[in-house]
């Protein structure tokens, strides 16, 4: 295994590019990149092997749904489910029988 130094030219993903650039070592911890500069936008990093971080974006999606589900929910809304639910709180959607 190569020794990595400082300054040394290192692939690693780059968030700003949002690809795997050329970088150069600017932190060397235990032999290994420890942190990275995009020799192409210039932006440090912690050297993330190559790997690219997971996708923010579908947090904040499902965040939103969850939201949607929570005003959509019957169970989670008003006076009457309630009410329901003292009694039957385990089966509130299957107890509801009106016969
Ligand atoms: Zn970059």
């Amino acid at each position: 295994m190569r020794e990595v130094r400082l300054g040394d030219d290192i692939d690693d993903y780059c968030v700003r590019c949002k690809r795997v650039m050329n970088h150069l070592v600017v932190s060397v911890m235990n032999a290994e990149a420890a942190k990275v500069r995009c020799r192409t936008c210039h932006n440090d990093h912690d050297f993330r092997h190559e790997t690219a971080p997971p996708p923010k974006v579908d947090l904040r999606k499902q965040a939103l749904f969850n939201d949607v589900l929570k005003t959509v929910d019957p169970t989670a809304a008003p006076v009457e489910a309630a009410l329901e639910a003292e009694e039957a709180p385990e089966s509130k959607a299957k107890g509801k029988t009106k016969t």
